[in-house]
């Protein structure tokens, strides 16, 4: 038995699943998961002394690699001086300067502890600045899991949602609306039907959870527009896009401004943080300036502020990191395509990446489902095998880092080549 059978045996017995987050199990990939011990740069090692090269980056928050030696040594440091004051710091003020710099739509910014509670506050604050109750959220868009937004469309064209999840009221989601994802028409429905109800519209810009899809041209543009006419909320969820696509995440990458945008992974910089903001008029509606109450204990956390700011001012003052992550996801795509052909349909943008084992080309949800989850699993255990640590599910994206070097990519490839050539015999 190895020490992650081991492990994971143990961990079952105390934790359910023997997992603190679902898609760790492996479950979609039918095999037990490997335990992590340490990482660093591109590469994690596991529990039985396996080296990977990383295409998960802790699901985003990675794209300076791992245990970058400057946020470490910064953290260090704050330790020294505390962890937690429950109380206004230096340092959360500077990271608030620094978000609405490089995106400028931020005019101000809440902090909070994960991307779930970010969207959760941003979607009460819609509504509070609104007076309207209505939202409206993509099939296959992920937004955390809160009550509201753990959602499946219901029965019926115009789409009403229904609980995803046991232990979620149906009253809990009768505010939520679904519309598709790069349909425009889809949306345009729900505003005739819902006409002056609906406070928002929130998506993310280019949706990551149901694999990587990109937004059509013109669809972001017709969200901004039809937002705009029925003075509803446009709210960028940009938990994975933001500081990804671009220092300004996808609004700047697209050239469209929403009202709110909601943030987290690579913004703590690999400690649990989370953000929202944006117009300042609309946040000044929170407590204790307004109305809408949000709060937290550890909200703004000294050492969480430390790693993040670090994070962000180095993709702030090295803009050509961008082009470095995407010129290597862009190699890995070709390579991709160049062994599979027209078995797989590779969707890749900025350095975010899927490989859908699929000949449709993926546009959308029902797209996406399309794909050979079996054989996903089987390419995923392969690539494991030979030390390359993928997304445990066919419907998460591959993150590449700064940390991914010319070794590494080499050594992807080969691994892709030996795949696909393995596929033919
Ligand atoms: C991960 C994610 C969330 C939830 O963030 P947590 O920190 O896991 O709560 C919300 N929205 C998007 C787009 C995400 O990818």
């Amino acid at each position: 038995m190895t020490q992650s059978d081991e492990l994971f045996e143990r961990s079952k017995k105390r934790i359910p699943g023997g997992v603190n987050s679902p898609v760790r199990a492996y479950q979609a990939v039918g095999r037990n998961p490997v335990f992590i011990k340490k990482a660093k740069g591109s590469h994690i090692f596991d529990e039985d002394g396996n080296e990977y090269i990383d295409y998960v980056c802790s699901w985003g928050p990675g794209i300076l690699g791992h245990a970058d030696e400057e946020v470490i040594n910064e953290v260090q440091k704050a330790c020294q001086d505390g962890l937690t004051f429950g109380a206004p710091t230096r340092k959360e003020c500077a990271i608030a300067e620094l978000i609405a710099q490089m995106m400028p739509s931020m005019e101000m910014t809440r902090m909070v502890s994960s991307g779930t509670e970010a969207v959760m506050s941003a979607i009460r604050v819609a509504r509070g600045f609104t007076g309207k109750d209505y939202i409206i959220k993509f099939r296959g868009c992920y937004h955390g899991h809160s009550d509201g937004l753990l959602v499946k469309a219901g029965s019926g064209v115009l789409m009403q949602a229904v609980p995803d999840s046991a232990g979620v009221p149906s009253g809990y989601t009768q505010y939520t609306l679904i519309a598709e994802y790069n349909n425009c028409d889809s949306v345009a429905k729900l505003f005739e039907e819902y006409k002056g109800k609906i406070a928002a519209i929130v998506v993310e810009p280019v949706a990551a959870n149901m694999g990587v899809v990109q937004p059509k041209e013109g669809f972001l543009e017709y969200l901004r527009k039809i937002t705009k006419e029925n003075d509803a909320l446009l709210i960028f969820d940009e938990v994975i896009t933001g500081f990804r696509l671009a220092p300004g995440g996808a609004q700047q990458f697209f050239g469209v401004t929403p009202d709110l945008t909601t943030l987290g992974k690579i913004i703590g910089g690999g400690m649990p943080v989370g953000a929202y903001g944006g117009r300042k008029e609309i946040m000044e509606c929170v407590a204790p300036l307004g109305n809408v109450y949000q709060a937290g204990t550890l909200s703004g956390n000294p050492i969480a502020m430390t790693a993040g700011l670090v994070t962000l001012k180095r993709l702030f003052e090295h803009p050509e990191i961008y082009t470095q992550i995407e010129q290597t996801t862009k190699t890995l795509a070709d390579a991709y395509r160049n062994a599979f052909k027209d078995q797989v349909c590779v969707n890749q943008i900025g350095s975010l990446m899927s490989v859908f084992f699929t000949k449709e080309k993926v546009v959308d949800f029902a797209s996406g489902q399309t794909s050979d989850r079996k054989k996903y699993a089987d390419y995923f255990c392969f690539f494991l095998e030979r030390g390359i640590h993928l997304a445990p599910s066919q419907f998460e994206a591959m993150f590449v880092s700064v940390a991914h070097h010319k070794e590494d990519v080499e050594k992807t490839i080969q691994v892709i080549d030996q795949y696909a050539a393995s596929q033919k015999r």
